[in-house]
């Protein structure tokens, strides 16, 4: 991260305890901080920073609901194999696979929780959609002429 300071303490103090995130004050009020965000370095760079965090933090939540979910597809193909472990190896792997499929229920279930929190608690999804919408309307400007015209009928 820079080393650089903020050019309004008060003004940077506020940013910093919201996290920079100004999506939820009233658009009268983001104009002053929109504007220090243009003026200030330091606050751009924080705020780019705990974007990037947000996102992070949904991408990793949202993998982890995915890994739970793919382990509890591979304990559901394990099941049938079952009787094959105890007859063949002797193994008690019913109370493995139970063992295995509530802490695979419980990570699921935890993951979708932090997943939930995070796109609650964090402006990653209004920070995602932005940047959705603004690829759209760069995609569109660069679209041919023909194709254009096409879309406004
Ligand atoms: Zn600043």
């Amino acid at each position: 991260m820079a080393r650089t300071r903020c050019n309004d303490h008060v003004v940077g103090s506020i940013l910093a305890s919201w996290r920079y995130d100004i999506s939820g004050i009233s658009p009268e009020m983001r104009r002053d901080y929109e504007h220090h965000f243009t003026d200030c370095a330091h606050c751009r760079a924080r705020l780019k920073f705990h974007r990037s965090l947000d996102v992070t933090l949904a991408v990793l939540t949202s993998l982890a609901v995915l890994f739970f979910l793919f382990a509890l597809a591979v304990l559901q193909h394990i099941k049938p194999l079952e009787h094959i472990a105890i007859n063949i190896f002797g193994l008690d792997i019913e109370d493995m696979y139970h063992m295995l499929m509530s802490a695979g229920v419980a990570g699921l279930i935890f993951s979708v929780i932090a997943l939930a929190l995070v796109l609650t608690a964090t402006p990653a999804p209004s920070y995602l959609s932005d940047i959705a919408s603004e690829r759209a309307k760069h995609l569109e400007e660069h679209l041919p002429e023909s194709i254009r015209s096409l879309r406004s009928r």
